[in-house]
């Protein structure tokens, strides 16, 4: 039995999993109940809001459980031009959010194509924060737009078990390489997201509680986690949904673990789960991203099921 829920870095494996699996919902209820007063204390209270602008859909990789996938030929790819994404900047800043999120499909030769953006960004928004969430990269361009401004780095490493890692991704596609790349942003001097998918086709209690480890050693800045949710058209599309339940869980005992990361109550647990924006921050989350993608391109960032046509 778990006795104080104040830190969960020093639980052995079988107590997190008991937190992840307990029938006992007043166990869940104590947990919750610590990390939002843990995140009260730590990151004060407020929500911080951050301007998501999905700038293309184009991606080199065939994911197996993503919507904007290579292989998936219904996605109509567009790629949004450098005053498009500084109107959505411009939006935002209006909007009090000075974060921008710069998310796209992985492609080298487009992200290139940004570095004059985000340089021009972090010219027209000196006290912006500006995070990039573009995938694997050469090293020497995270370097490059760290020096343009780019400050933040989202790459989540969405499985820490290389079987499981390799399952979800084609060959060629490493967990290696991935905590490689999340390394590297690091010692760039980023602050640096990572976090997994709850409940992807073939994950178990142990790999989640692999993720935890794996995040303990790395120590991100931001962990970001949601539901897999099956998309149509991709080959995980007759598996089930990941659990709303468990992604909230592990949101608290993330919370738990690193008191003072920032932590996001994700779209994806918001299409599983009516109110799930407001159910993360109640389990600890602290960040709430809004997407600044213009409507008519919006719908075509379809990673999941239900994104595009919620209004969450
Ligand atoms: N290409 C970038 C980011 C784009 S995808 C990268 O490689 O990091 C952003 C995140 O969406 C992914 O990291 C993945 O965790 C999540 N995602 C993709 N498909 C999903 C699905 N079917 N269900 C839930 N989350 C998904």
């Amino acid at each position: 039995m778990i006795e104080t829920l104040r830190n969960t870095r020093d639980l052995p494996d079988h107590a997190l999993a008991e937190l992840l699996e307990t029938p006992d919902l007043s166990l869940a209820r104590r947990l919750e109940a610590s990390a939002r007063e843990v995140c009260l204390q730590v990151k004060g209270p407020r929500v911080l809001v951050r301007a998501l602008i999905e700038h293309s859909n184009m991606c080199r990789n065939n994911c197996l459980y993503c919507g904007i996938r290579r292989g998936r030929a219904s996605v109509k790819r567009y790629s949004l031009s450098p005053e498009e994404i500084l109107g959505c900047c411009a939006r935002a800043w209006r909007d009090g959010v000075h974060t921008f999120v710069i998310q796209g499909g992985e492609n080298p030769v487009q992200a290139r194509a940004l570095l004059p953006v985000v340089k021009e960004i972090r010219g027209r928004y000196p006290h912006a924060a500006i995070t990039l969430s573009l995938g694997e990269l050469p090293f020497e361009l995270y370097s490059a737009f760290k020096e343009a401004g780019a400050t933040r780095y989202l790459l989540r490493h969405e499985t820490a078990n290389p079987e499981h890692y390799a399952s979800l991704h084609p060959a060629g596609m490493t967990l290696e390489s991935r905590i490689g790349c999340i390394k590297e942003l690091k010692r760039l001097g980023y602050e640096t997201g990572m976090g997994m998918m709850v409940g992807s086709p073939g994950q178990t209690t142990r790999n989640l509680i692999e993720d935890l480890r794996l995040m303990q050693e790395i120590r991100p800045h931001m962990i970001g986690i949601g539901p897999f949710i099956p998309q149509d058209g991709t080959p995980f599309e007759n598996c089930p949904p990941g659990s709303a339940q468990t992604t909230l869980r592990l949101i608290s005992i993330l919370r738990l673990m690193f008191p003072s990361a920032n932590i996001p109550a994700t779209t994806a647990l918001a299409v599983l789960l009516p109110g799930g924006k407001e159910a993360g921050i109640r389990a600890g989350a602290n960040v709430i991203m809004n997407v600044y993608t213009p409507e008519t391109e919006r719908l075509k960032y379809d990673l999941y099921k239900g994104k595009t046509s919620r209004n969450v």
